[in-house]
């Protein structure tokens, strides 16, 4: 296995890691509503992309205690991200979720269960560019342009799924960005130097 060579790796969360559409969907399964497939939401607002009795619901149902406690990882994120720590100190950079007094607890003992984060590696944050990180991962490519702007250089990463397809549209990605899709994309990229 390659040498750590200590970079600070910044890790989005949601959507790269964690499954919050699919997530999103089994628990309004759960609650009796007809959903499509996780994969059929392609762009970044579900609310939008449902019918109004359905999105109403959403607010409170991401809201509710324990919800973000049991979302789960998406297939081969605990690889990845062991497989990512070869490369440089990862730390989890992710948004915060207003008015949800258990966000916090829950994400960063979720993230300690699932991938041995301690409290320390992990980040609240919207304003992921004034994170200064060597190289930032995320699925939103709001985030990954404004890092780039602010630090003038290479290393963010837009990590392509298919619930960011449509946000992309009409939006130039940063010059010194990169779109991957996959996790084994993003780590061939941890060869370059
Ligand atoms: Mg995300």
């Amino acid at each position: 296995m390659p040498q750590n060579t200590r970079r600070i790796i910044g890790l989005d969360v949601d959507g790269v890691l964690l499954d919050f559409v699919g997530h999103t969907v089994q628990t309004m399964r759960a609650r009796g509503f007809t959903m499509r497939e996780p994969e059929e939401y392609k762009g970044w607002s579900l609310q939008s992309a449902m019918p109004p009795e359905q999105a109403v619901i959403l607010p409170a149902l991401w809201r509710a205690p324990g919800w973000c406690s049991w979302m789960p990882a998406l297939p081969g994120a605990v690889a990845f991200v062991r497989d990512l720590r070869c490369w440089g100190e990862v730390v989890f950079v992710t948004s915060p979720m207003p008015d949800a007094p258990h966000w916090h607890h829950e994400r960063t003992r979720a993230l300690s269960g699932l991938f041995g984060a301690h409290a320390g590696e992990v980040i609240f944050t919207h304003r992921k560019d004034l994170v200064s990180c060597d190289v930032l991962i995320d699925d939103k490519i709001e985030h990954v342009n404004d890092w780039s702007m602010r630090h003038a250089r290479r290393g963010a990463i837009l990590f392509e799924t298919p619930h960011n397809v449509l946000d992309r549209a009409g939006k130039v990605l940063h010059p010194l960005a990169l779109a991957v899709s996959g996790y084994s994309a993003v780590l061939d990229e941890m060869e370059r130097p």
